[in-house]
């Protein structure tokens, strides 16, 4: 587990294979992973918020009235949402992933936070657009202001996609001989940028690839369905 507290918010990005998903993987301690991660950074877990991430590119406005959506049971989770966004202090919103691409995002001037899912098709989605315009329209956000965190996801070395990716993402895949790879995290970058997000306040994991890393994450390309999900957490302060 990574995780920062900055002035504002407290965000983490999950590893070390702890698995946080009531759907997937190990599902023996999940309340109790979950648990210990919120409370690392200060969180109620029985308030975190999940949405039920189908691969799209809805983002959703959660208030005090969504606390606890997602967060004993999938079942409750915010319905047909990739990305969720919040003005409230105190409500944790949270993504699950095993080489999707978590993104966080913070609107200090607001304040407001965001958390989005981006798979591929959500990214074809335009989540990252969608995320920022519902800011704008809530909470008046202005990219410039906000910065963005990309956690770990499926890097290009590992992310094998079909010949068709080159149509829909031009400029974010590499050939090797007739095979196409996808740079998931480098689009979304993009994404990021064309919306208006300043470079310098977009900050990566660092390259770290869920496939390649087996020791540190979860991998669904690794291991199919035995793969747990990480969780990645932002939440505004209750003391801005
Ligand atoms: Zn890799």
């Amino acid at each position: 587990m990574t995780s920062e507290e900055l002035c504002g918010i407290s965000l983490a990005f999950g590893r070390g294979r702890i698995n946080m998903s009531f759907r997937h993987g190990d599902k023996a301690d999940v309340l109790v992973n979950r648990g210990n991660f919120l409370a690392s950074i200060g969180a109620v877990p029985g308030r975190l918020v999940c949405s039920d991430q189908v691969h799209g590119g809805r983002a959703v406005e959660v208030t005090s009235a969504d606390a606890g959506k997602g967060a004993l049971s999938f079942e409750t989770s915010v319905a047909r949402a990739d990305a969720l966004v919040t003005c409230v202090p105190g409500l944790p919103l949270g993504i699950l992933t095993a080489d999707c691409l978590p993104v966080l995002l913070f609107d200090p001037a607001a304040p407001a936070a965001a958390a989005v899912h981006a798979g591929w098709r959500g990214s074809r989605d335009g989540i990252i657009g969608n995320t920022l315009r519902l800011m704008r329209e809530k909470f008046g956000t202005r990219p410039e202001a906000v910065s963005a965190w990309l956690g770990p996801c499926i890097g290009q070395c590992c992310y094998r996609v079909s010949g068709d990716f080159r149509e829909i993402f031009p400029g974010s895949v590499a050939m090797d001989g007739e095979d196409t790879f996808f740079d998931l995290s480098g689009f979304n970058r993009q994404a990021l940028l064309v919306c208006g997000v300043r470079s310098e306040n977009i900050h990566e994991s660092g390259g770290q690839c869920t496939m390649c890393m087996g020791r540190d994450f979860f991998s669904y390309r690794r291991e199919g369905g035995l793969a747990g999900r990480m969780l990645s957490v932002i939440m505004l302060s209750k003391t801005q």
